[in-house]
């Protein structure tokens, strides 16, 4: 049976460190459980926020609710044929020790997304990505509850309307359906993807190229380049990169020749905000308790005692310059709550 704690520190619970309480916060065990506390939260005029590992959420403020976190656990294999593997989890999973887990049973398709923080019942929503893999390329099955009527939906991989860091869950859906479980494919025969950044290079130093060595290059790679959330408060990359057209990047290009582009279809192109960043001069820079990380300027950093507001008064800072250099806006990757 869960439990309801009153005026609970969140501190812990977001990797920004921002120290906030919320009003009430439960953690529920099972799809009874989270059905149960719904209907009674529902009662109330108190709104609900579904609150994963917290490492993709900034608070600006105390939350006057209920924080609810799914804490539902298991792997199984669904489905099993010679070359693949389906496999179902709950949604209070660590992201991270799937993918381990995955990787040591052989199932290649995640490895790409070691150490990415969070939980697994999160990563449809912005569609985790990196080094050139989406987890869209493998989800096959989400199972939601709806939040206003406690009914069960699955949701197939076309329904989710996945895109770059984007999926239903972010938009239309956005706090109307709580994930209870995420469904998928795994390859047994996999193959490796290893074009993107520096990962080709990060594998030179091991023998022989296996899912456990990509996992072991990712971390290395991640590891040298990110802040470490339990060293010093980030939510990783805060923003997202923007996508313009190609007549933009050609006016961008008269100005800058060297600055770095992604194609991609429809006659857009993804430019990295973290060279926009950069070039704008905000690497490093801190301002108090704040500051933009020395080594990967897409992080903003909580040096120690910032309040979420300060956070988000840089973050618009740093949009307003790169408006009035470039003419790009900035959409936020995080959360703001
Ligand atoms: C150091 C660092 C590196 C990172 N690197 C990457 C990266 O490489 N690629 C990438 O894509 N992301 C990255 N992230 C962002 C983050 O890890 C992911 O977005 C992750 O999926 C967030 O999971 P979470 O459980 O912490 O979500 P939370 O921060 O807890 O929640 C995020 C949002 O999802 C909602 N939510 C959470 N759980 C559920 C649920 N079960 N049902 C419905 N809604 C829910 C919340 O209300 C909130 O709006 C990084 C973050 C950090 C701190």
């Amino acid at each position: 049976m869960y439990e309801i704690k009153e005026n609970f520190a969140l501190k812990k619970y977001n990797t920004f460190g921002i120290d906030v309480k919320t009003r009430f916060f439960v953690v529920c065990k099972s799809e009874k459980e989270i059905t149960d506390f719904i209907t009674i939260q529902q009662n109330t005029t108190l709104p609900l926020m579904i609150l994963g590992g917290g490492s993709n959420v900034l608070f600006a403020d105390d939350f006057k609710g209920y924080i609810l976190k799914p804490d539902i656990k298991g792997v199984d294999i669904v489905k099993e044929t010679e070359s693949e593997v389906t496999v179902r989890a709950g949604a209070g999973e660590d992201w991270d020790e799937f993918v381990a887990y995955c990787v040591e049973h052989g199932w290649g398709g995640v490895e790409n997304l070691s150490l990415i923080p969070g939980n697994l019942g999160t990563c449809p929503i912005q569609n985790i990505g990196a080094y050139g893999v989406e987890v869209k390329d493998v989800i096959t099955e989400v199972e939601t509850i709806e939040i206003d009527t406690q009914k069960k939906y699955v949701f197939t991989n076309y329904q989710c309307k996945f895109g770059y860091r984007d999926s239903i869950f972010k938009r239309k859906l956005k706090g109307k359906h709580l994930i209870s479980h995420v469904t998928f494919r795994l390859n047994k025969q996999p193959e490796f993807k290893l074009e993107y950044g520096n990962l080709k290079e990060a594998l030179g130093s091991f023998e022989d190229i296996t899912l456990k060595n990509i996992r072991k290059a990712v971390i290395a790679i991640r590891e040298a380049k990110l802040p470490d959330p339990d060293e010093i408060g980030n939510a990783g990359s805060f923003f997202k990169n923007p996508v313009v057209t190609q007549e933009k990047l050609k006016k961008l290009q008269q100005k800058y020749s060297d600055i770095p582009f992604y194609p991609l279809t429809d006659n857009k192109v993804k430019i990295p905000a973290g060279w926009l960043i950069e070039k704008s001069g905000w690497k490093g820079k801190r301002k108090g308790n704040v500051g933009v990380h020395h080594k990967q300027a897409l992080v903003l950093v909580n040096y120690g005692d910032a309040t979420g507001e300060e956070i988000l008064h840089l973050a618009k800072n740093i949009q307003q310059t790169i408006i009035i250099q470039f003419d790009i806006e900035l959409e936020m990757e995080v959360n703001v709550v």
